[in-house]
């Protein structure tokens, strides 16, 4: 039995070692096997051959089988081109092509009856075909054009070497034949069975010549479902590890500190989401396992409290803890309220960012390594490697979606002993996505916001009702509110949407005379953020105008409006989050959506999601589905590590769920993959871990 992986695509009928370099360069396709695993992107049914009367100019494509009755040149020099016309008894088709003309000229016979295929536009009165392809009748080929067509990504250095969509499939026909073995099995026969699936050998030749719709869907189900079942079973293989192997820190006991903070310092009462998700963290930090927990809570819903008391748990237990925030912002403002709830009580804070002085940064390094410090709290200046912790116990990340996988990792080296690690995250993640890049960690979920909030109210309106705004802005600030301004800062239009936020700021200071207006963005110095910040939060401006700087995390309850200009431009995501900075009081909140007049089809379900729910996770979800997983604001950064081949995150939950299933029951029997039967799995999890997929970026 040969391996696929070992035939060179160069000595392909057909390809050579020219082609085979563009193969290479453009798609990483060396291998028979990589040939096969470029699967289509779309496919049309080309079983149907419709009469030319049918046709209107707005099919997607259409196929008929007549006669070209005319063939014409026309024009000169970049403008030349060749007409003609196709006929099949029932009405005529204009046709034109710009390139080839010559060889094309010869080919074209006029009584050769032709298939012809293509994309037909109307112009006039007439339908015209611009480049269609023509085949002979009679060559034509079973099964080619008698099935499901596919398409294949090319590029336009591969179109440019005749390796377009049909040399593609060309290829992928003489694997076939000239690969004379059946291709072997790689799921395990027990799974095949028991989730029906089609053998690979099928699904191979299926999901690249279909033969009708219902043969392609079992084919692509089989590809799918392993390709995500072999993420599931390395996740969670990768999580058994750890919570076998994987010694911790163990908190044994809840002492002093925490004791004296929660009957003395604590400001309200905690919600029993927030007592839920503390607990099931004390489980697992006494537990003797190193923890590695998601804490997911919407935005406004108490995680900073419950960061703070497992910290106290960690000094309680002689251990240090560190916060990682986003931004400076955010790490001076859990600094200082931090600093503040812990009044009292004897336990050292810090706070080290980009913007520390030398002479404080020595200090802090010196307090940290001697265990004087018990906590530190700051950005990514926390990952360099000068911060030494004297013993580490307990890392939070907070807004995790902001930080990359590696980030992370860093922060678990900083002890012999990998600390405890909590990210939080008000950037819900949809379950789907979390059950593969956050597969391996705990998930907790604050499912509740304190009591006595309100939900913001949103609306959406145009630019040209600004006067209407301002007026209701203006009541809002005589009953002692203030307001956010936020402009898009988008980096390719760096100066322009720099104007509008200055222009922005100049308006608002004429409109409100006698209120007085605080402006940050992120080219100011860190001093003046500040300033500008402390400025808002203390209540002597009423008006914040800024950039997205304060869209995770900023906390000012008394703010009560949140205007988002030009709103067409952000993620529904940020959007969500900006929304967060309001609410956060007793006050009804209110947020309003800006935008133009025109707006494309998605723009405008954003804005309705947006007035429609409140709600999180649900936002999280139809984003996903609006801009698919790729793009997923926060998952850029910390980035899918793998490529999905075939499946898709946003449509195929179905499948991932039964894949996660199966991998779940899979390990419940054979935790180590010992068994004979399951040596498949084995060997195509050290053959992906090779080849395809960073699976240590996962964990
Ligand atoms: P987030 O989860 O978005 O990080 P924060 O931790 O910033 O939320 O909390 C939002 C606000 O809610 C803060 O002002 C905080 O003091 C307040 N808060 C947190 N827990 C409670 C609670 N149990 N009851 C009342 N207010 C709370
Ligand atoms: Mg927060």
């Amino acid at each position: 039995m040969s391996d696929l992986s070992t035939h060179n695509i160069m000595y392909l009928p057909g390809v050579g070692p020219k082609k085979a370099e563009i193969l290479k360069k453009e798609l990483k396709i060396v291998s028979f096997e990589d040939l096969l695993y470029h699967f289509p992107y779309r496919y049309v049914d080309r079983s149907r051959i419709f009469q030319i009367r049918e046709i209107k100019g707005d099919m997607p494509y259409i196929q008929v089988k007549g006669k070209v009755t005319s063939l014409r040149m026309v024009g000169e020099g970049r403008g030349k081109r060749m007409t003609g016309t196709f006929s099949d008894g029932t009405g005529i088709l204009e046709l034109v092509w710009f390139k080839g003309l010559k060889y094309l000229k010869e080919q074209i016979k006029p009584d050769e009856t032709y298939i012809l295929f293509g994309k037909p536009s109307r112009f006039n009165n007439t339908i015209n075909v611009v480049h269609p392809e023509l085949d002979k009748e009679q060559t034509r080929k079973v099964p080619f054009f008698a099935g499901l067509q596919p398409f294949y990504n090319t590029t336009e250095k591969m179109k440019n070497s005749y390796l377009g969509s049909r040399a593609i499939f060309k290829m992928v026909q003489n694997v076939f034949q000239s690969y004379n073995s059946v291709i072997p099995e790689t799921l395990p026969a027990a799974i095949i069975e028991r989730m029906k699936l089609m053998n690979l050998n099928q699904a191979l030749r299926n999901i690249h010549m279909p033969p009708e719709a219902d043969t392609l869907r079992k084919a692509s189900f089989r590809l799918k479902f392993e390709e995500l079942f072999y993420i599931q079973l390395n996740i969670l293989r990768l999580r058994n590890q750890r919570t076998f192997n994987q010694k911790g820190h163990v908190f044994a006991k809840v002492g002093s500190f925490f004791n004296q903070f929660y009957s003395q310092n604590l400001p309200f009462e905690l919600t029993n989401a927030q007592k839920r998700v503390i607990k099931e963290i004390r489980r697992d930090m006494g537990s003797g396992h190193q923890m590695n927990r998601l804490l997911q809570g919407d935005v406004g819903s108490g995680k900073t409290l419950v960061a703070l008391m497992i910290m106290l748990i960690a000094i309680d237990n002689n251990y240090q803890a560190c916060i990682m925030a986003p931004t400076e912002i955010l790490a001076t403002q859990h600094f200082e309220s931090i600093s503040q709830m812990l009044e009292g009580i004897n336990i050292q804070v810090g706070l080290l960012t980009g913007s520390t002085k030398k002479t404080q940064r020595d200090k802090l390094h010196t307090a940290l390594q001697t265990g004087e410090l018990n906590i530190l709290i700051g950005t990514h200046a926390l990952i360099e490697d000068t911060v030494r912790f004297h013993n580490l116990g307990l890392v939070v990340i907070d807004e995790q979606h902001r930080f990359g996988v590696a980030q992370r990792a860093r922060l678990w080296k900083k002890n012999l002993t990998p600390p405890h690690v909590l990210v939080m995250t008000a950037t819900p993640i949809p379950r789907t996505l979390a059950m593969t890049t956050y597969g391996d960690l705990d998930v907790s979920v604050i499912d509740e916001l304190p009591p006595g909030r309100k939900p913001v109210e949103t609306t959406h309106t145009y630019h040209n009702k600004r006067l209407g705004i301002n007026k209701f802005v203006k009541q809002q600030i005589d009953a002692g509110r203030q307001i956010y301004v936020v402009y898009p800062l988008i980096e390719e239009s760096e100066k322009m949407d720099f104007q509008n936020l200055t222009d922005g700021f100049e308006y608002i200071r004429e409109a409100f005379p006698n209120n007085k207006v605080s402006m940050v963005h992120g080219k100011m110095k860190p001093t003046e953020k500040d300033a500008a910040m402390q400025e808002f939060a203390s209540g002597k401006s009423q008006i914040l105008v800024s950039t997205t700087v304060i869209e995770v995390g900023v906390n000012v309850p008394n703010a009560s409006v949140m205007i988002i200009e030009s709103a067409e431009r952000f993620g529904l995501s940020q959007l969500h989050q900006l929304r967060g900075r309001v609410g956060r009081g007793a006050d009804q909140s209110y947020c309003i959506l800006m935008t133009g007049y025109k707006l494309s089809s998605e723009t405008r379900q954003r804005m309705e999601i947006m007035t429609n729910t409140n709600d999180g996770f649900e936002i999280a979800e139809a984003d996903m589905k609006l801009r698919g997983p790729g793009d997923l604001e926060g998952t850029q950064q910390s980035g899918l590590p793998f490529e999905l081949k075939i499946a898709n995150l946003a449509k195929d939950t179905r499948i991932l769920q039964m894949a996660r299933n199966m991998a779940h029951d899979v390990l419940k029997e054979d935790p180590l993959l010992e068994t004979q039967a399951n040596s498949i799995l084995r060997r195509q999890l050290k053959k992906l871990a090779q080849q395809k997929m960073n699976w240590a970026m996962i964990s």
